[in-house]
């Protein structure tokens, strides 16, 4: 399976529409961002094992958290979990300017040197707790959380700006419910289901203990 066949057949095919969001899953090497062993499985239909118990997750999982996050192209995003880099690449092909936060230093360092060697420029990794989000650069004004939360984190709530939107995974460590949360106003949050989904766990403050 090729990029072209993994986009008309697991995107295009299931739900995900939006021209642009198609386009960056066509543009984006997925198999830069796996060792040499799994390069031949980088088209497969499924999330891959990047090290330290971590994933690449699946394509459809990041198109459909990417194009529900409703982007247009002058936005700054918050991504929690870089893990490979795969999706804050994605999103650096669709926005003005990405943050992603990954807690796992050796991660976040293999991420940053290949984003700079594949020229995404608007990229900015940074290592520590993303359950608290990156109060530095925030508002956002979309955030995606790659990794499940036992609650929505209110440290990231906070940090999106007034009509922002936060897609974040939140329920049980071994299946979570993936919901879009958009800040209509300064106090006011609304939230909607997008499905069901099953994520490594957000381990940090606003997260699960370490272990487990
Ligand atoms: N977006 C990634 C990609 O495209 O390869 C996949 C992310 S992987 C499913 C989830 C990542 O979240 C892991 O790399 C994990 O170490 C990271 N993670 C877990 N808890 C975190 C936290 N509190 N802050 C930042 N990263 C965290």
């Amino acid at each position: 399976m090729g990029r072209a066949r993994m986009v008309s057949e697991q995107l295009r095919r299931r739900d995900i529409v939006d021209p642009h969001v198609l386009a960056a899953f066509g543009d984006v090497p997925r198999e830069e961002f796996v060792d040499d062993d799994l390069k031949e499985l980088a088209y497969e239909d499924s999330p891959l094992a990047i090290g330290f118990g971590q994933t690449i997750s699946q394509p459809y999982v990041v198109a459909m958290t990417v194009q529900a996050l409703r982007l247009e192209g002058f936005e700054k995003v918050l991504e929690i979990g870089t893990g490979s880099g795969y999706a804050a690449a994605i999103l650096g092909k669709l926005v003005r300017e990405v943050h992603t936060v990954e807690r796992i230093p050796e991660l976040a360092h293999m991420a940053a040197e290949r984003l700079a060697r594949l020229g995404y420029q608007n990229v900015q990794v940074h290592v520590g707790d993303g359950s608290l989000g990156w109060p530095t650069n925030a508002p956002f004004d979309a955030i995606a959380v790659a990794a499940g939360a036992p609650r929505p984190p209110p440290s990231l709530l906070a940090q999106l700006a007034i009509g922002g939107r936060c897609i974040v995974p939140h329920g049980e460590a071994s299946s979570q419910r993936l919901v879009r949360i958009t800040r209509r106003r300064d106090d006011e949050y609304v939230e909607e289901d997008l499905g069901d989904v099953r994520f490594v766990p957000l381990v940090g403050a606003e997260g699960w203990p370490h272990g487990h």
